[in-house]
């Protein structure tokens, strides 16, 4: 307890230097009173830098069409079990409407890599949702051309979701076939030059991934300077390669990522993601209270959403309109926090 109090002293203290891998993954380790320090401390640090507002961001599933044939994804190309679809502008826009009635300050408009969304109809969408709605826009498309992203930006698209997923380049290159790790770190590195709000991230416990491989992610999302962080747990999709892949034994991991995460990213937004709802039923509220403080409701009209199934349990998908966004004010007003108002911009220092 004493070493990984003097850690936690270490992350607190500003300035201080940051954690090694080898240290970041001690951490990882810790159980019981270390563990709940850990917890303790991330909250702590979340209070400070973030407050209490825990910000919406509705997404849409707007397309489950891909053309990537990832071994992790529920909707990859290989998988023939899929019905695929594609919503029109017009239902986004529509949707979009929605989730702005519904609380939502930000809409992320998430899809596979479908070609069929080229820059132009891309841009074409988020015009309408920015002069319609007024609310930020998120894209979380794949990898895009440098040119792409700036015709999107001029559009008025304010921010960019894309996870680097692993930063083990043998694992990346042997689960994501189509396209080099390079890529989407160029990606993001366009991303940040042209001025948009960069999310990434990581899943968390990918076969194969070790304590220190996950300290690596933790250290290089915090080395990219995120305006956002968004991880989750791997989770096994019956219909893909990885099938029957277990969880990490010890839980705890997924939830001390998160935390390490907001402590050594205090002015990150860091959201509660869906996937820690597939975990366990009260996932994504554990993570609020471990140092997240953004919730992305699933505002996808219902005869979509069992369609969208990256990864199996997925909750929500029997759920229609506004449930998601009336459910997280019941989620939050237990947890004691608030909603978020405005559009929820980064905070973070250039
Ligand atoms: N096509 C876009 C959006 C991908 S879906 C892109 O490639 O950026 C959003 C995220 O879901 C992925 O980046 C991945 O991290 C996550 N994901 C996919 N399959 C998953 C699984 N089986 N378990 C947990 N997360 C998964």
């Amino acid at each position: 307890m004493t070493a990984i109090r003097e850690q936690l002293n270490r992350l607190l203290t500003p300035g201080a230097t940051s954690l090694s891998a080898p240290e970041l993954a001690a951490l990882l380790k810790a159980q019981g009173k270390s563990c709940d320090a850990i917890y303790a401390a991330a909250e702590q640090v979340r209070q400070h830098s973030m407050g209490e507002a825990v910000h919406l961001r509705g997404i849409i599933e707007f397309s489950n069409v891909c053309k990537n044939n990832c071994w992790y994804c529920g909707i990859r190309c290989g998988n023939d079990h899929v019905a695929r679809y594609r919503m029109t502008a017009e239902e986004i826009v529509d949707t979009a409407k929605n989730a702005k009635l519904w609380g939502c300050g930000t809409v992320v408009l998430q899809s596979g890599e479908d070609p069929f969304f080229t820059a132009a109809i891309l841009s074409d969408i988020v015009r309408r949702v920015k002069g319609e709605t007024g609310l930020a826009v998120t894209l979380s498309v794949g990898v895009r051309s440098r040119d792409e992203l700036a015709q999107l930006k001029e559009a008025g698209c304010d921010r960019y979701l894309l996870r680097f997923e692993t930063t083990s380049n043998a694992l990346f290159s042997a689960l994501h076939p189509d396209e080099p790790f390079e890529h989407r770190v160029q990606c993001l590195v366009d991303l940040r030059a042209l001025g948009y709000q960069v999310g990434s991230g990581f899943m968390i416990g990918l076969p194969g991934t070790t304590l220190e491989m996950i300290a690596n992610d933790i250290l290089f999302a915090t080395r990219l300077k995120l305006d956002m962080i968004g991880c989750g747990p791997f989770l096994s999709h019956p219909d893909t390669p990885l099938a029957g892949k277990p969880l990490l034994e010890d839980r705890s991991v997924y939830y001390k990522t998160i935390a390490l995460l907001r402590l050594l990213n205090p002015t990150a937004h860091i959201p509660a993601t869906t996937a820690f709802d597939a975990l366990e039923p009260e996932g994504r509220n554990h993570v609020l209270m471990r140092g997240a403080n953004v919730f992305m409701p699933n505002v996808t009209p219902g005869k979509y959403r069992r369609l969208y199934q990256l990864y199996p349990n997925k909750p929500c998908v029997d759920e229609e309109g506004a449930a998601c966004a009336l459910c997280v004010r019941g989620r939050l007003a237990a947890l004691g926090r608030e909603i978020g108002t405005g559009p929820g911009h980064s905070v973070r220092q250039p």
